[in-house]
């Protein structure tokens, strides 16, 4: 890998690290744990209601989708630290450079990625 694509994928995770840390915020959760200090948007007198309970449980899945994207952003980061970014995780063999263009915080071969999930 050039060390250009490396900068390029590497400002590009960073830019989405920055944006999902700002998403969290928004959510009223904490980035760095698993604490949600307070849902944005929802009164308390109306935790109750079916309605309050169904905006709560789909902002929780927002939280939990977006925790798991910047975990997966972190990894990619640790690992163009480590040297070891464009190998897969798995099985070591070479991450294509299209598939890391496609999808910058790829750290599994299309193999190995396929077979996690
Ligand atoms: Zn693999």
């Amino acid at each position: 890998m050039t060390a250009e694509l490396l900068t390029r994928l590497r400002k590009e995770l960073e830019t989405e690290r920055a944006s999902l840390v700002e998403d969290l915020r928004g959510y009223g959760a904490d980035p760095d744990s698993e604490k949600v200090a307070r849902i944005q948007g929802i009164d308390d007198n109306f935790a109750d209601s079916a309605a309050a309970t169904a905006e709560r449980s789909e902002m929780l899945a927002l939280i939990d989708n977006a925790r798991e994207r910047l975990a997966e952003v972190d990894e990619a980061l640790l690992r163009m630290d480590e040297g070891t970014y464009g190998e897969c995780a798995e099985c070591g063999k070479p991450i294509p450079e299209a598939r890391l263009e496609a999808r910058a915080l790829s750290v599994r071969c299309v193999e190995c990625a396929a077979k996690r999930s």
